[in-house]
């Protein structure tokens, strides 16, 4: 296939081109680079097989030839009011590239019969009164909350999809992605992993938010992106959670990454985290395993052991 992927330069969409470059096929990029980074697609330069266009998604996209499929991944996806790649600091451009995107996306998926697969997320479950999270959970999200930019622009883009495979006929698929971890996560964006990571290896304190009794359930991106290509293949058109479903405290995690790393600096408790902080997260992945027959392989300290590698690189320590 030929197959365009947005926010090919991020953390997830640059697995993405490597793993279905493996798979045999030929990959177009496109990124605007505001929150990823040619570092993580460097590597592909020499590739025949991949070709890359610096460009918003949310304005009008061409893509010449035929396009067999579309992944759209551009957004901006942390949620850390301190980082400057968070949605937080960039709203506007996070509910463009989750409606407007989405939009431009579907409409090249239109016009080429392409196949469509839209990176939606748990967020979309908002702050959850059901646990665990199932498909069929419509969620609990404020419009106006801290975090409605990113959740509502997600919300709209689903919506949007279906209107598509409805009204036009389009074979859309959705994947509702859980926390995922791994090599060419973006250090500073201020999530669990990059943050507490990078303090273990720099042999600080992991600094908890809160009481740490938040809970959150990490999947490691091989598991994510193996998960998302059996969906890209699928005949799906309905949303489908993929993600890990060992569920943890923040605390536990913290205390997990101490011991892997070996890091005796402890823990420390901070106030740092504003109001909606979604309080229990794990998915329910039955959907996963009876449609695509997929759940995750690789636990918590075999992930954490194949990411370390990548941000000793990043810090200099390796
Ligand atoms: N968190 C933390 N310390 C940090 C960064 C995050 O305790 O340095 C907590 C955060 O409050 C949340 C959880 O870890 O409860 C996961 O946060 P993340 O930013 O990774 O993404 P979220 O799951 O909230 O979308």
């Amino acid at each position: 296939m030929r197959i365009l992927i947005t926010g090919a330069a991020g953390f997830l969409g640059s697995h993405l081109c490597d793993h279905l470059l493996n798979d045999g096929h030929e990959i177009i990029g496109m990124d605007n680079f505001i929150t990823g980074s040619p570092d993580n697609i460097a590597h592909l330069a020499d590739n025949e097989k991949f070709s890359f266009y610096k460009r918003d998604v949310s304005n009008y996209i061409f893509v010449p030839g035929n396009v067999d499929a579309i992944l759209h991944f551009a957004s901006p996806a942390s949620p850390n009011p301190q980082s400057k790649s968070g949605y937080f600091n960039l709203p506007i451009q996070t509910m463009k590239a989750g409606a407007l995107g989405t939009h431009n996306c579907l409409g090249v998926a239109r016009s080429h019969n392409s196949k469509f697969l839209l990176a939606s997320t748990s967020e979309i479950y908002g702050d959850p009164e059901v646990h665990p999270q199932a498909e069929t959970y419509p969620g609990n999200v404020d419009p106006v909350g801290t975090r409605a930019v990113y959740d509502e622009a997600k919300r709209f883009a689903e919506s949007l999809t279906m209107a598509y495979h409805r009204f036009h006929n389009v074979n859309t698929s959705i994947v509702r992605i859980f926390n995922t971890y791994g090599p060419r996560m973006d250090l500073e964006d201020g999530r669990a992993l990059p943050n507490l990571l990078k303090q273990a290896l720099l042999g600080q304190p992991l600094t908890v938010y809160g009481d740490g009794s938040q809970t959150r359930s990490f999947c490691f991106v091989d598991d994510l992106v193996d998960g998302i290509i059996k969906l890209l293949y699928s005949k799906e058109h309905f949303p489908v959670n993929i993600g890990n479903p060992v569920e943890m405290t923040i605390l536990q995690f913290a205390e997990a990454i101490n011991r892997i790393t070996e890091n005796k600096a402890g823990i420390t408790f901070v106030d740092a985290r504003s109001a909606r902080d979604p309080q229990r997260r794990r998915p329910d992945i039955t959907r996963a395993k009876t449609i695509l027959d997929w759940e995750p392989r690789v636990d918590l300290e075999e992930g954490i052991r194949r990411t370390i590698p990548f941000f000793k690189q990043k810090l200099g320590l390796a």
